[in-house]
């Protein structure tokens, strides 16, 4: 599996598992378990949760699933910006290991911005670090002057911003990206098939036949072509995750980078980053 090196030099794997909608419906329950171990034994041992998932419902869904595989994982929450405060975030993240069914998680993100400081959420999560209860902490939804910012608070200790990023959300590559690469910070780009609405692109499928590959699988390995970005496709079936896993392997070439580029082409002007 292609990796991903985390500042201080922690290598993850470039395509991790999103969990968003899952854990919600009794009847696709066992496929969804199924097809998160299935990607765990297939090298996608980064998973990506937040409390805010189904009301905790996607973690406990991690926790079943994954919890005898703990020592596998690189498990990633997020907590709501109410709760990124120093008199709440402890308690959020003590019932994320909870419903996790774990004693610490490897990275813990703000998932956006709110009305705490960010230097509040800093001392927060730093005081979490030094108790052990995460590894590596970072931030989601933050462009690049919430990042200066937070930077300018922490001192640079940030692992990740998690960011909608595919080829129909290519505003980060303005300055938001190169800004993360030089800080040696990661992106982490979720929704990266649109949620599912990327794959009936005709000219996404025209390029995935030239190379012989699935729509989902270039969408992915697109979103991959950076060294340091890791993506996270949700995936709720044995199938898809297989699919998507092959990904990883897939090396585009500058004339297929070039028929997407025309395809999807990046916004002329740079433009706030954009969220789901
Ligand atoms: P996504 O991963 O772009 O798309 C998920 C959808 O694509 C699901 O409907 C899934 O269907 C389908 N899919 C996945 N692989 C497929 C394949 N090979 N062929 C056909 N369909 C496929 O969207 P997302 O779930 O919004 O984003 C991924 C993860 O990022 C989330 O789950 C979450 O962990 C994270 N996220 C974070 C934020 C944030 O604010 N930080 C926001 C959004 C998402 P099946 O389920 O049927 O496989």
């Amino acid at each position: 599996m292609k990796t991903v090196t985390l500042p201080g030099g922690e290598k993850v794997p470039s395509l991790g598992q999103g969990t968003w909608m899952m854990g919600e419906r009794r009847d696709r329950r066992a496929d969804e378990i199924a097809a998160l171990r299935a990607g765990v034994d297939l090298g996608m041992t980064l998973i990506d949760t937040a409390e805010m998932y189904g009301d905790g419902a996607a973690e406990a869904l991690i926790g079943e699933a994954l919890g005898t595989l703990r020592e596998r994982l690189f498990l990633v929450s997020k907590a709501y910006p109410q709760n990124a405060s120093r008199q709440r975030l402890a308690g959020a993240c003590e019932a994320s290991l909870e419903r996790l069914g774990t004693d610490r998680l490897d990275l813990y993100l703000l998932h956006w911005r709110g009305r705490v400081p960010l230097g509040e959420t800093v001392e927060a999560l730093e005081a979490l670090k030094a108790a052990g209860k995460i590894r590596h902490w970072g931030v989601s939804n933050l462009d690049t002057d919430d990042m200066k910012e937070l930077v300018a608070a922490s001192g640079g200790a940030c692992a990740t911003d998690q960011i909608l990023y595919n080829l129909t959300r290519r505003g980060p590559e303005h300055d938001l990206l190169p800004w993360l690469a030089a800080q040696g910070m990661t992106a982490m780009a979720y929704s990266p098939v649109e949620q599912g609405r990327l794959l009936g692109h005709r000219t996404l499928a025209k390029i995935a036949t030239a190379v012989g590959a699935t729509p989902a699988q270039v969408a992915l390995a697109w979103t991959m072509r950076h060294d340091g970005v890791i993506a996270i496709p949700k995936a709720g079936s044995v199938a898809h995750v297989r699919e998507n896993r092959a990904a990883a392997d897939l090396t585009l070439s500058d004339a297929d980078l070039a028929a997407l580029d025309a395809a999807f082409p990046r916004p002329r002007d740079r433009r706030p980053l954009e969220t789901l």
